[in-house]
């Protein structure tokens, strides 16, 4: 069976905190043990001196007779605390004793506080042990008191309540750090798990081709912010993918409609002998055929450089050494035209693909010998400008409209339409010169003036960025 990530986490956090707590208690419990046997015992020191100061006091070194009722008060007391008392004169006869005062409280005595002592410490090999202490009065000898307990510690009523209630804070503690743990473990796995189910979410529409999905949470997770990044880029691409094909098809279709539907008109007009098929007629026909031709070329050159995954064959190139090759191709173009054609460049090392930075220009130098009279000049320039290049195309032909400027970089568009037609553009050139120019993360920018001429300048850093 396959679990959640959520549930996994919170059962790793679960384990992990009761390991902790178990570890954590079980030293508790072995440090706190040696240390409150080392303090029983010095208690039990210092009572049993106690004791002894207590009796050498009930000495009358008068008479050297005993307070025997005082004793007996302090013997019965020690009893209470599990401490089986016996004093002796100096001749070592018998002054109290506990045993023959009341043995069988002794043996109770005795008994209970070796029940206490195992039951917190099982492993005590513990017995009956008795230790002799000298009694003094005034550095005399006056006597002896036997002290007997069981040994070599035992714990009393009291020592045993305060055992339990160590027990007992321990163990709240221990629940309490565990009910904790519990929460923290379970919020923990929500903070990393949310997200990844939403990036599951998201990436299961878009496989679905909701390309309109999107991770709206953020995670301060470093990997989980680039998941999420990740799936919210590729929504974003496979979205402009499919608005691209969407506004394509439809450019396309419309494009085509017109010079489809005049062809098809004159040629119906020939078939059903309204027309006399002249020369000149097939000839606008084969026009008309060469321009669609032309237009689906322009097409798959567009597809080619705005595919989003289109790769650059990026080289390291002289654009000096590329823009004098292209100029020598067109020399005769202008010539025929009329048309002056200057070069003026730096030697520019760059890198760039060499065949997409070249279409590039030959759409903007062929744009300008379009679009200029005889007698008119176009000029190239290739500067070099710090951290970028600089590939300048200007023109003293017939401009461009100011209200046309912002969407001469939009497929199909022309400023012109009638004067097109005898162009003979398609309206794709400016839009694949940009996406080429983007594509080597550029920018092209135009200035233009009517009846005086248009300047492109397109910016191409060095090294791609
Ligand atoms: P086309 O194939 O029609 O030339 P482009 O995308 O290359 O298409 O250019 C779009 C429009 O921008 C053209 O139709 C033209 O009106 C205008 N244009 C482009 N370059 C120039 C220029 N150098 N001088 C004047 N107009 C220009």
């Amino acid at each position: 069976m396959a679990y959640g990530l959520r549930t996994k986490l919170s059962f790793t956090y679960a384990a992990l905190a009761l390991l902790l707590v178990g570890i954590i208690s079980l030293f508790i419990n072995y440090f706190f043990k040696i240390q409150f046997n080392d303090y029983v015992i010095a208690q039990q020191k210092q009572s049993n001196q106690s004791i002894v100061n207590l009796v050498e006091k009930q000495y009358d070194a008068s008479n050297g007779t005993w307070n025997v009722g005082a004793i007996e008060n302090i013997g019965m007391s020690a009893l209470d605390q599990g401490i089986i008392l016996k004093v002796k004169d100096l001749n070592g006869n018998d002054v109290w004793d506990a045993t023959v005062h009341n043995n069988g409280l002794c043996m109770q005595m005795l008994s209970q506080m070796a029940q206490y002592t195992q039951k917190y410490s099982p492993n005590l090999k513990g017995g009956y042990v008795q230790t002799g202490y000298i009694l003094t009065n005034d550095f005399q000898k006056i006597g002896q008191a036997d002290i007997g307990y069981y040994g070599p510690y035992f714990y009393t009523s009291n020592d045993v309540s305060f055992i339990n209630k160590i027990n007992t804070i321990l163990a709240i503690v221990g629940i309490a750090s565990l009910a904790l743990a519990f929460l923290l473990g379970a919020v923990m796995s929500r903070r990393i798990s949310r997200p990844i189910s939403k990036a599951v979410e998201a990436a299961s529409q878009i496989s679905r081709g909701n390309f309109k999905q999107r991770i709206k949470e953020q995670s301060t997770t470093r990997e989980i912010k680039q998941l999420t990044t990740t799936v919210n880029d590729l929504a974003d691409s496979l979205e402009k993918q499919q608005q691209l094909r969407k506004t394509m098809a439809a450019d396309v279709s419309h494009e085509l409609r017109t010079p489809l539907a005049s062809l098809q008109s004159s040629l119906e007009a020939i078939i059903d002998g309204i027309w006399e098929p002249s020369r000149e007629r097939l000839e606008s026909c084969h026009e008309e055929i060469l321009r669609i031709n032309r237009l689906v070329g322009d097409l798959e050159r567009l597809e080619r450089v705005e595919a989003e995954n289109a790769i650059l064959n990026m080289t390291e190139l002289d654009l000096s050494e590329l823009a004098q090759h292209i100029v020598n191709n067109f020399e005769t173009d202008f010539f025929k035209k009329g048309v002056k054609l200057n070069l003026v460049c730096d030697s520019v090392p760059v890198m760039a693909d060499r065949d997409k930075i070249s279409q590039a220009i030959i759409n903007l130098l062929s744009n300008a010998l379009k679009y200029t009279q005889k007698g008119g000049c176009v000029e190239l320039q290739i500067r070099n400008d710090g951290r970028s290049v600089k590939l300048i195309v200007s023109d003293t032909g017939n401009g461009i409209p100011p209200d046309d400027i912002p969407n001469i970089f939009e497929r199909f568009y022309r400023a012109d339409r009638s004067r097109n037609r005898l162009t003979g553009g398609s309206g794709l050139g400016l839009a694949i010169t940009k996406a080429i120019v983007e594509a080597h993360k550029g920018s092209i920018s135009v200035s233009s003036e009517l009846d005086k001429g248009t300047v492109f300048t397109v910016s191409l850093p060095k090294s791609r960025r």
